[in-house]
C-alpha cells in the first residue's frame, strides 16, 4: 500500500491481507486464509484511505481492505462497525475516444477532449448514414407498392 498513513496502519508489516492468487480459488479459501486477520482493521483509522487506495470493487480484489473481507471485489465479511461512507472509492470513468467518454466530460464540466470529440463525430455520422439508408429503403418500399 502507498501513502504515509499506510505505515501507521495496524496492518503495517503484517502478512495475510491479500492471499496469493495461486493459494485460493473460492470465497471459502479467502475466508480461511484472511478472516483471522480481519480484527486487525478494528482500531484502524484509515479504512476509507485503505479502500480508496486498493479500490477493491474496481480491481476485483481478494483479501482484506477497510475492515472488510473481499472476494472478487465483493464484500463477503466485515467488522460490525463498518460504515458505507468508507466505501466511497473513486468511480471508474468511461475511457476517452468513446461517446460515453464525451458525455462524462460534459457531466464533469470539462472540455470534451479531441479523441472523444472525434468519436462523437464518427458515431453521429454513422447514425446519419443509417437514417438516410432507412429513408431510402422506405422510399423504395413505397414506390414498389404504388
Ligand atoms: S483498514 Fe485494515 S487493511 Fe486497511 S490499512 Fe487499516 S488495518 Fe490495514
Ligand atoms: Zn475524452
Amino acid at each position: 500500500m502507498t501513502g504515509a498513513w499506510a505505515l501507521r496502519a495496524p496492518c503495517s508489516g503484517l502478512d495475510g491481507f491479500a492471499p496469493n492468487q495461486d493459494a485460493c480459488s473460492s470465497a471459502n479459501d479467502i475466508k480461511d486464509l484472511c478472516r483471522p486477520q480481519l480484527p486487525t482493521c478494528g482500531p484502524c483509522p484509515f479504512r476509507a484511505e485503505c479502500i480508496a487506495t486498493i479500490k477493491p470493487a474496481q480491481v476485483k480484489f481478494d483479501g482484506i481492505a477497510g475492515g472488510r473481507l473481499w472476494c472478487n471485489g465483493e464484500v463477503i465479511d466485515a467488522l460490525d462497525d463498518v460504515s458505507d461512507e468508507e466505501l466511497a472509492e473513486p468511480k471508474l470513468r468511461p475511457s476517452c475516444g468513446t461517446e460515453a467518454g464525451a458525455k462524462s466530460h460534459t457531466r464533469n464540466d470539462e472540455r470534451v477532449c479531441p479523441s472523444c470529440r472525434q468519436a462523437t463525430r464518427e458515431i453521429e455520422a454513422r447514425r446519419q448514414a443509417e437514417k438516410a439508408k432507412q429513408q431510402e429503403q422506405l422510399q423504395l418500399d413505397f414506390t414498389s407498392i404504388t
